[in-house]
């Protein structure tokens, strides 16, 4: 009996140990990482640099993707399945793929980093003007994560979304936005003095971009792409003239769209195809890269 008591003893001790070696389930809860994903990869980055080592990453579209005709993969899919949080930027693929998701994960909230954002109408393709010929409209812009204010929007949304999720945390996340936005705005006052001399100017670039980021430096996109597709031989001289006309020497091109008709151009005109790449992660580093490469167009003879 007394064996048996000791015993009885023994394993409630053991039991306690255990538990409290354990901790409650929600402490436990706190303490894991932020399950994250995300449509491409500059949302990587606002994330990571608000969420720092609490969040983990998962992006769905992989680099060399138009996202703009991107279609999740059922492992894609899948992989969403065990986020906290799916943070969209309003492209066409998210609602489908958020509608499939809910019923099968219950806790997975999906916050729209867009919200609050004025979109600008889409630029017209070059040689193009609303009151021509042909009246398809082009939308709005969605390339919202190229521009300094759209930025900060995204970001104070991103904060909220993390600081709801993971309110212990509240005060790192806190810490991590204000030092973020502090880098964007010194890059922003940066840009601004680059682009003073060129106010007015056009640059030409295959898929329109850059429209948000035109706007804040005063200099003018002119797009060659048309509503997602190539131009036809005829627009393609229009284009041609237009750059003729405007003395430019540099196409740009994005490493996510085919663009053979670009090198017509820039072949024509007598000058060169040069990449820029919209989707690449580190944003603030991009912006500066993009800046630098449109200046040195502008500065072409
Ligand atoms: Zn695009």
């Amino acid at each position: 009996m007394a064996y048996r008591n000791l015993l009885c003893r023994f394993v409630l001790v053991f039991a306690l140990l255990l538990l409290s070696a354990a901790g409650p389930r929600s402490a436990r809860a706190n303490d894991a990482r932020l399950e994250v994903s995300v449509s491409i990869p500059p949302q990587a980055y606002f994330v990571e640099r608000i969420g720092g080592e609490r969040v983990h990453v998962n992006v769905l579209v992989t680099p060399g993707t138009s996202p703009h005709t991107f279609e999740p993969t059922p492992r894609q899919v899948a992989s969403l399945t065990g986020s906290n949080i799916y943070f969209g930027i309003g492209l066409p693929f998210e609602e489908r793929v958020v509608k499939k998701i809910k019923g099968r994960n219950t806790s997975f909230s999906f916050i729209r980093t867009d919200e609050g954002i004025i979109r600008r109408p889409l630029d017209l393709p070059a040689g193009r003007t609303t009151d021509g010929d042909d009246h398809e409209e082009g939308g709005l812009d969605p390339h919202i994560w190229l521009s300094v204010p759209e930025i900060r929007i995204q970001s104070v949304n991103i904060f909220e979304a993390l600081a709801d999720a993971d309110p212990s945390h509240l005060d790192m996340y806190k810490t991590n936005l204000d030092r973020f936005l502090a880098e964007l705005d010194a890059v922003d006052a940066a840009l601004a003095e680059i682009f003073k001399p060129y106010r007015g100017r056009p640059f030409f670039v295959y898929h329109p971009s850059f429209g948000y980021f035109a706007d804040r430096y005063g200099i003018v996109q002119v797009p060659i792409e048309i509503e997602g597709k190539s131009p036809t031989p005829k627009q393609i001289e229009r284009v041609i003239g237009e750059a003729k006309a405007k003395g430019a020497r540099v196409v740009f091109v994005s490493p996510q769209f085919d663009a053979k008709s670009a090198e017509i151009i820039a072949e024509a005109i007598g000058g060169s195809v040069v990449p820029i790449d919209p989707l690449a992660k580190d944003v603030l580093h991009n912006l500066e890269k993009i800046a630098a490469k449109i200046r040195q167009a502008f500065n072409q003879p």
